[in-house]
């Protein structure tokens, strides 16, 4: 088929190709119209330079520095900094490329201002019990109520419920939601310490930082794609598409699913 084609015919459906592997990328206006829409409940509004809360606080979105090193993006984003790189739903087609992160950038003033601080029980204060998959392990879990993240977490439980077992056993027993501790190798709060996060089965679990330290760090995958599809739908991103992989981590990040789709 490609053989018959001229050579300039060739050329434009490489062009084509090219084009369609590499979507132009979001324009920030793009991106904090989706961080907005993502969290009807807590945002207002924004000008393409401050993000306007609902209870009228007002946000830089930008320091000044979108070019900043990985380490220090990690340590210290922006809010527009979280927003990217792109995070892409449904079967990765290869393992995340070196610090492809999508969703490890968290900007820690926004997320305290929408979840709480744990250190002082303000967390823990909007937290609700849900029984996660009642039918196959049935305990209570405690998760937040804050942007409807108890009923999402139902939902994802119910659908979960109705996949074969030998896909369901990699949600259970759940290894932990809340947890008021930094990341390890970030010292910046996990989506834990805001009860946005669930850990399932740790038997079929890989984290990059249980592998021996080598270069580039191999990737591990056991969690189900079936089990990540449901989460994907209800707004939670994978911890196993990121280079730095957690695979039996999810969390609420329903701004780089809308993203993401860019
Ligand atoms: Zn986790």
């Amino acid at each position: 088929m490609l053989r018959s084609l001229p050579r300039s015919g060739f050329v434009s459906l490489l062009f084509t190709l090219a084009a369609l592997q590499a979507a132009p990328a979001a324009s920030p206006s793009e991106l904090l119209d989706a961080l907005v829409a993502a969290y009807p409940d807590a945002l207002a509004r924004h000008d393409g330079e401050k993000l306007t809360w609902r209870d009228g606080t007002v946000m830089a979105v930008s320091d000044g520095r979108p070019d900043k090193p990985f380490r220090e993006r990690l340590t210290n984003p922006s809010i527009l900094d979280q927003m990217t790189p792109p995070y892409r739903t449904g079967r990765l087609a290869a393992p995340p490329a070196l610090n492809d992160d999508p969703g490890r950038f968290r900007n820690e003033a926004f997320f305290k201002k929408m979840y709480g601080d744990c250190t002082k029980g303000e967390v823990q204060a909007r937290m609700v019990p849900i029984v996660w998959l009642p039918k196959s392990w049935g305990k209570k879990v405690s998760v937040t109520s804050v942007n409807g993240i108890a009923d999402k977490l139902k939902a994802v439980s119910d659908e979960i419920e109705t996949l074969p077992p030998a896909i369901r056993k990699a949600a259970f027993p759940i290894a932990g939601v809340l947890a008021c501790r930094p990341v390890a190798d970030t010292g910046k709060m996990s989506m834990h310490g805001y009860g946005a996060a669930i850990d399932l089965n740790l038997e079929v679990s890989d984290y990059w930082l249980w592998t021996k330290k080598t270069d580039p760090i191999p990737y591990k995958n056991r969690m189900p794609q079936e089990i990540v599809d449901v989460f994907e739908r209800h707004g939670f991103v994978w911890g196993g598409k990121w280079y730095h992989y957690d695979t039996m981590h999810f969390e609420y990040r329903p701004e780089l699913i809308r993203s993401g789709a860019k």
